[in-house]
């Protein structure tokens, strides 16, 4: 399909537009004049005729059965300007007054004028001259009879003629002023949006081929253009963050792996070599190094499946303060083993949920209160019933997190703490499979946190499936 520019498109569209407008008004003005106005000419024509049949049958004395002679004559010479030849005659049909008797050379040169005339400027009218006959009546009384003669079906004299130019002039300079208008038109529009435009191509190039600290915020008032810019902004942004973290995930799971199986090399290699003795301690050291990698294993694995888009969630009717007491059952060694002590509050709610999963949701939370709360610490879970949503709030003394730290925890591998997070065993993996598992159910999850105070997380689970899901 053969393209071209938006700037040319929209020119076009508009000198088009302009076209067709003109070619409809042209036509509409061409059907007035050639209709309308020159069948008002060809009335008026035919009642100037009448006027002076109606002017003339005044000028009969009726007492001395005589006309007026002189004023017949003005009458007639005006007339024969004006392009109507009249013949006067008496009741008995002799010659009263003749415009061609009396001055035949400028009754032909007058005929001659407008005949010429109007064959010169409209050929296709095919007119002629005509002779209308009047009787000329005096209180009924028949006194005369007038012969008009002139050009039928109409003519026009010069100020028509030069009415009809002046308009015809007028739609043209209209025509050719709306051109050059639709014109500057379409190109200022054309600036107007192909500048963002032009600009957005520019800058999705730029992302498409990695860049993606190139930033768009063209100053536009139009809405679509502001949301396009937007919309590539938040793409440029998102990109760059999925960027980060990709490289990211690969460094944190090559160091992930990298320190428990050194360590196990080592620890084998040293065996082997005869310098350490495999003591049940360093085969259990061994041991554990082997574990952690199959734990973070276990992790990812879990991570893929709540990320996994076609997740299939087994609903069913969840109390989730029921669960809450479950979860808080497996992290009884560690919580006394730390001193740490826990309370439940809040209300029965029962959400239709998948339970294992929402189970994994508290299991994680749980255990990050418990990994980064101190020894002694306390640890609360409320459970509240709302209209449409059933709330789990995990709320520690511990730590805390940073404000900065809050908006990012739930990416993957993400840690609060590098260093002091490895020491605790996390991967950064956690809260990411906290998040998925609860979008999944079309719900959502927040923290409130504040370093050194403790931390709150709020998950919001609706009570029915959502049937956008
Ligand atoms: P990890 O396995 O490292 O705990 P998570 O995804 O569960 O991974 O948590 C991400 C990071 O969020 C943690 O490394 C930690 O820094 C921070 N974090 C999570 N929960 C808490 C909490 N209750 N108190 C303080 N920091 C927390």
């Amino acid at each position: 399909m053969k393209q071209h520019t938006l700037r040319r498109g929209i020119v076009l569209r508009f000198v088009l537009i302009v076209l067709a407008v003109i070619s409809v008004i042209s036509l509409a003005s061409n059907v007035l004049i050639t209709w309308q106005f020159e069948e008002y000419v060809t009335e008026q024509q035919s009642i100037q005729a009448e006027k002076l049949a109606d002017n003339l049958s005044y000028q009969y004395d009726p007492e001395s059965a005589a006309w007026n002679l002189d004023y017949v004559h003005g009458t007639g010479m005006y007339a024969l300007e004006e392009g109507y030849i009249l013949c006067l005659y008496d009741r008995d049909h002799h010659v009263l007054w003749d415009a061609e008797n009396h001055d035949m050379t400028l009754c032909h040169q007058v005929m001659g004028t407008i005949a010429q005339r109007m064959e010169e400027e409209r050929p296709d009218l095919k007119g002629e001259f005509i002779t209308r006959e009047f009787e000329l009546q005096w209180e009924e009384q028949v006194i005369g009879y007038l012969d008009i003669s002139y050009y039928s079906p109409y003519y026009l004299n010069e100020n028509a003629f030069q009415f009809v130019d002046a308009l015809n002039r007028i739609l043209t300079a209209v025509c050719v002023i709306s051109l050059i208008g639709a014109i500057l038109m379409g190109l200022l529009l054309t600036h107007y949006i192909t500048g963002p435009i032009s600009h957005a191509v520019k800058t999705a190039k730029q992302i498409s081929g990695g860049d993606y600290q190139v930033r768009f915020q063209p100053q536009s008032k139009t809405k679509e253009l502001s949301e396009l810019a937007q919309s590539i902004h938040q793409m440029a942004e998102s990109l760059e963050k999925q960027n980060t973290l990709r490289k990211r995930l690969t460094s944190d799971i090559a160091h992930e792996l990298r320190t428990p199986m050194a360590n196990v090399s080592s620890y084998l290699e040293m065996m082997m070599m005869g310098i350490w003795e495999p003591t049940p301690e360093r085969l259990h050291s061994c041991y554990d190094e082997l574990q952690r990698l199959l734990e973070l294993t276990a992790e990812l694995e879990r991570l893929q499946q709540a990320e996994d888009e076609n997740l299939q969630l087994h609903r069913s009717d969840v109390n989730l303060l029921q669960l809450a007491e479950s979860v808080r059952n497996q992290f009884q060694a560690q919580l006394s083993e730390k001193r740490q002590s826990y309370e439940i509050v809040g209300e029965e709610a029962v959400v239709s949920a998948d339970s294992g999963k929402i189970q994994q949701v508290m299991v994680n939370l749980f255990s990050n209160a418990v990994k980064y709360t101190g020894e002694g610490g306390h640890i609360r879970i409320r459970i509240e019933d709302r209209e449409q949503a059933g709330i789990i709030q995990l709320e520690d003394d511990g730590i805390g997190i940073s404000d900065e730290d809050c908006g990012r925890i739930f990416e993957r591998f993400y840690r609060a703490d590098q260093s002091r997070s490895r020491k605790t065993g996390g991967a950064g993996i956690g809260l990411t499979i906290v998040k998925a598992i609860v979008q999944a159910h079309g719900g959502s999850v927040t923290v409130r946190s504040e370093i050194g105070k403790g931390s709150c997380f709020t998950v919001s689970l609706p009570k029915a499936a959502n049937e956008t899901e």
